[in-house]
């Protein structure tokens, strides 16, 4: 295939007057790709169209639309490669005009992307079939600056037939045992420490103004008088001899733990958190009198129209910290510049803890993923995930948080519980998700996941315990077996066939069913406040394998332990063997206790 590509194309494109091209800017497209007739899109024949798809493209990167950044040129390649293919339809259904893109065509497309196939040969993914919907999408929000545009937006994948895509889940997520060490660090970093890493700038402003001494003078005598100001983590900056850079380098890091905080326990994509402004958090009380912070924020990738949607995301404790934190981070350059943006910083090389002569712009997501990897990662200390560091990426935050609220079983998330348990109540009746119709897929996705291995591991499992998990496991045609190949089909056709939600938690999995829930649950799960261990171990839909072990033991030895005090009160007493005898009888199913369902 010969590729032809046409000069620097500001020069020469006839763009409309209202699209206003930065000085200096030129891009280059390959449009000598091949057409359905076997023609060039090059040819004269298609100028028309191409000079079309031209000035959209290079309008997203010279004036897009409102609420949004300007493409950099590596994102318009992609924007290039589902033009490339729309033309390429087009021209096979005789379109010659983006006007042409009605309801109907637009879902003609859809129906060929959807029979289109991926490298491996599988389904599109919901990501790949979003991309080429939002570029549509996109260029009928620029109508107004184009000469030719179309004429109605698509919908969003999300609201199209689940199994048309491949789902999402390219995209990592942060394993437990880095995502751990990283949340904590950041929020023990937000804690005490921000407020003296914010004092100690506000000294270096205090002492800034009161210097006499002109230029460098006055640096020097600043940097002595900061020489003796004791600093958090001060020795995880190697030169001690720098307070200004160190003090410096930790603003910046107090920046990333913001980040960090805000994308993990949020759930927002990293361009919705880096266009939050000052004074971004509401506070509302539910009926039922419980009070909860919302951080409302604009959602521009899936929205129809310019100014994107408002969008409000819970904001647990942690969160509400760090936008204080970084509204008292941001307060100078805000000043500076006018923009009320949470996230600016100053442009160039060299750091200053207070406001310099550079221009002032606001965090991308690469710096952030660069800051992440390069400063924030050594700063905390990670560890290495099998034998190499691992690979931050500002998607991780919102692919985490999915896993953490739709996974539910948080053993290893203890410093998080009570914060994940927080928004899991409020999410429950999907107020909370509202617009964000891509979290709640990767929620829902997260939770079928879970379901599909909560259902193995109980199919599989030699021997289970609780009465639901008995009755389980004496049916199961794969009971004892090592991963057959088959189980995963079955499992499939239960999840096709009865849309089952295994509630999964540290100490077991609830089959729920409400007429024989113990917890006395809802319609549709079970009660979060009496849901215990001791009401799910006598409750019909209880299950527990092997994997939940370590946690009736460790319930056990606790009160084993508590039974061995002298000094407990007889209803203490009475209660610890009550929690004895449940742990034993369960922990005594799992080593084989020959108890069948009438028993159980
Ligand atoms: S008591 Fe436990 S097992 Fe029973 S329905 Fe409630 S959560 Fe599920």
């Amino acid at each position: 295939m010969v590729n032809w590509y046409s000069p620097a194309l500001a020069q020469i494109v006839d763009a409309p007057a209202s699209v206003n091209l930065v000085p200096n800017f030129s891009a280059t497209f390959a449009w000598g790709f091949e057409m359905p007739d076997g023609s060039r899109f090059s040819d004269p024949r298609w100028t028309s169209l191409r000079e079309g798809a031209e000035a959209f493209l290079l309008s997203l990167l010279a004036d897009p639309p409102e609420g949004r950044m300007p493409l950099r040129p590596g994102s318009v390649r992609g924007r290039f490669g589902h033009i490339r293919v729309l033309v390429q339809w087009m021209a096979a259904e005789h379109m010659r005009s983006f006007e042409d893109l009605d309801s109907d065509a637009v879902d003609r497309f859809v129906n060929m992307l959807h029979a289109r196939r991926g490298r491996k040969g599988d389904l599109l993914s919901v990501s790949t079939a979003e991309g080429y919907l939002g570029t549509i999408r996109s260029f009928h929000m620029q109508r107004a600056k184009l000469a030719d545009a179309p004429p109605v937006a698509p919908r969003r994948v999300s609201e199209m037939r689940k199994r048309r895509w491949t789902p999402y889940g390219r995209h990592p997520y942060t394993p437990d045992e880095i995502a751990m060490p990283l949340i904590g660090g950041a929020i023990d970093l937000l804690a005490a420490p921000a407020d003296r890493i914010l004092e100690l700038r506000d000294r270096v402003a205090v002492l800034s103004q009161e210097a006499r001494h002109p230029g460098r003078t006055r640096r020097r005598h600043i940097n002595c008088a900061m020489l003796d100001e004791p600093c958090p983590y001060a020795d995880r900056y190697p030169h001690p001899e720098w307070p200004l850079r160190r003090l410096a380098y930790m603003l910046d890091r107090l920046a990333d733990a913001c980040f960090v905080v805000i994308a993990y326990l949020v759930g927002a994509r990293a361009s919705e958190i880096l266009r939050l402004e000052a004074d971004c958090l509401e506070h509302h009380s539910t009926a039922e009198g419980e009070e909860y912070a919302y951080l409302v924020g604009t959602i521009t990738k899936t929205s129809l129209t310019e100014h994107g949607d408002v969008h409000r995301w819970l904001a647990p404790e942690p969160v509400q910290r760090a936008v204080h934190l970084l509204e008292r981070l941001s307060a100078p350059l805000r000043k500076l510049s006018g923009d009320q943006n949470l996230w600016l910083h100053q442009l160039g090389y060299g750091r200053s803890p207070l406001p310099t002569t550079m221009p002032v712009g606001r965090l991308s997501s690469p710096t952030v993923n660069e800051r992440l990897n390069k400063r924030l990662r050594p700063f905390l200390g990670l560890p290495e995930h099998q034998g190499h560091p691992w690979r931050l990426t500002t998607y991780q935050g919102r692919k985490t948080f999915s896993r953490f609220v739709g996974r539910r079983d948080r053993t290893g998330l203890t410093a998080l519980q009570r914060h994940l348990g927080h928004i899991h109540r409020a999410m429950t009746d999907r107020a909370y998700v509202g617009t964000d119709f891509e979290l709640s897929e990767l929620i829902d996705d997260q939770a079928a996941d879970e379901t599909r291995k909560a259902l193995e591991d109980l199919l599989l499992a030699p021997r289970v315990a609780g009465k639901a998990g008995v009755m389980l496991s004496e049916r199961s045609p794969f009971r004892g077996r090592t991963s057959p190949a088959d189980v995963d089909a079955y499992i499939t056709q239960i999840l096709a066939e009865t849309d089952m939600r295994l509630g999964v938690c540290d100490w077991g999995y609830c089959l729920y069913r409400r007429e024989s829930s113990a917890c006395l649950g809802s319609e549709s799960e079970p009660n979060p406040v009496l849901r215990t261990q001791s009401t799910c171990s006598t409750c019909a839909n209880f299950a527990v394998t092997d994997k939940h072990r370590p946690v009736w033991e460790a319930r056990l030895q606790r009160n084993r332990d508590l039974l061995s005090r002298g000094d407990l009160d007889s209803e203490s007493r009475a209660l610890a063997e009550t929690r004895v005898a449940e742990c034993r009888r369960i922990l005594g199913q799992l080593d084989g206790g020959q108890l069948n369902v009438a028993e159980a």
